[in-house]
């Protein structure tokens, strides 16, 4: 079975192209700047000895030029790997809110857009793209099946004290105003991937995951099932990340509205594109603070060990809402490359039962890998993030 895994933005649209009979990439790609003077197209065709890459740069002027791109070159005789896009089995799409109304991935139809466009108030950024994705894959692939897989969707075992605000409870019942949590693909895929290391079935593992990305996020997944995350009603709330803030005070909204003259309208910018590491150093990737950290730059420790220290924080609290943990699993740019950050924030956790192996912590890491010292009560691991291949599965799944 071959299915193609679309996750569409404002201006772009990722493509993977995976077969599932041994879950590999055939083919995968970017298209960017949809709309823009100047569109770019990146292409990889996946060969027995490594990558063939492709750049189309001309103007794109929608989402549905840009897949006729992708089409034309993933059924290309050089470049393509398919004849024509009959091969494709099945089309699974990210899609970022699902809110209350999906539990779990479904197979697309005109109710279930319906339901998308009702929730793209919660994520007018995202949701709205990628439904744009949705309907050019239904022009575009005639017959194929289409699932969407929501970012939200394994969030949703959560209990009400868990997902609940201490706010007027009318904000949930009449403004569906809740924690919803993302990353969800990710935070499902490495929760299975590390149950799997232990040589366990997923019921039977507590895990935390710890997704460390340009966006970061932590869940808490109890059996299987996830009981608690970080990300909130939007992926603004949780641990400190790239741009954004993460947890603050929200007083210090009306302060700064009453007090310090700040539009109310500029705020969203400045807690999603201002805040977080490039707010505290200036800088947003862990690369560039590290250099700059070992430069003798303050301000750029300070982020590090910032950062560091709030992820420390949600395993404590993690730990305490599981009771028993069973493995903790770092994930993503971050999680699967950043030795030190990972090393800041397990070491001093014997309290917790981690006992943390700092030689075997050192390097990047592509495959699963552990990082505590033999007999830790809790197991510490490395397990890169798949969110394709679990947005694939999921797709195979819902259609059987
Ligand atoms: P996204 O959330 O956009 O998918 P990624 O998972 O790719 O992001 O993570 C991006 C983050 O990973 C950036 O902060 C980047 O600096 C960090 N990263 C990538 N490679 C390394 C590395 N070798 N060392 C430290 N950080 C890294």
């Amino acid at each position: 079975m071959k299915v193609l895994v679309i996750n569409a933005g404002s201006s772009s649209l990722k493509y993977q192209l995976l077969n599932m009979e041994n879950e590999a990439v055939m083919a995968s790609g970017l298209v960017e700047r949809i709309g823009e003077k100047q569109g770019v197209l990146t292409h990889k065709k996946v060969n027995g000895t490594g990558e063939e890459k492709t750049v189309i740069e001309q103007p794109i002027a929608d989402h549905k030029v840009g897949m006729h791109l992708v089409i034309d070159l993933i059924t290309d005789p050089v470049k393509g790997v398919i004849a024509n896009t009959s091969e494709i089995d099945a089309i699974g799409h990210r899609v970022v809110q699902g809110g209350e109304a999906f539990k779990t991935s479904i197979r697309i139809d005109e109710s279930v857009k319906q339901a998308i466009r009702d929730n793209n108030p919660l994520a007018p950024l995202h949701n709205p793209a990628n439904l744009m994705g949705i309907e050019v894959a239904e022009d575009l692939f005639p017959g194929t099946p289409n699932v969407a897989v929501f970012d939200t969707e394994f969030h949703q075992t959560m209990p009400a004290k868990a997902f609940l605000y201490a706010l007027p409870y009318e904000y949930y019942t009449d403004l569906r105003i809740r924690r919803y949590g993302f990353h969800g693909t990710s935070h499902k895929y490495v929760a299975h991937k590390a149950a799997a290391v232990l040589g366990k079935k997923p019921e039977d593992v507590n895990v935390i995951t710890v997704h460390l990305g340009n966006g970061c996020s932590m869940a808490a997944v109890k059996n299987g099932k996830c009981v608690d995350t970080s990300m909130g009603m939007t992926p603004l709330a949780g641990v400190m990340m790239g741009t954004r803030s993460g947890d603050f005070d929200p007083a210090i909204i009306s302060y700064l509205v009453k007090h310090k003259g700040v539009k109310v309208e500029d705020l969203d910018d400045v807690f999603n594109k201002k805040s977080g590491l490039k707010g505290i150093c200036g800088f947003n990737d862990m690369r560039d603070i590290h250099a700059k950290a070992d430069a003798g730059d303050d301000k750029a420790k300070l982020a590090v060990d910032m950062f560091a220290y709030r992820v420390k924080k949600y395993i404590g609290a993690y730990a305490a809402v599981l009771g028993t943990v069973d493995i903790v699993a770092f994930t993503a740019g971050i999680g699967e490359n950043d030795d030190v950050v990972r090393q800041e924030i397990c070491q001093d956790l014997t309290g917790l039962g981690i006992e943390f192996d700092a030689e075997r912590n050192k390097g990047r890491f592509s495959s699963p890998q552990p990082i505590h010292k033999e007999g830790s009560r809790v197991q510490v691991w490395v397990i890169p993030t798949n969110e394709e291949l679990q947005i694939a599965q999921d797709t195979m799944d819902t259609l059987k």
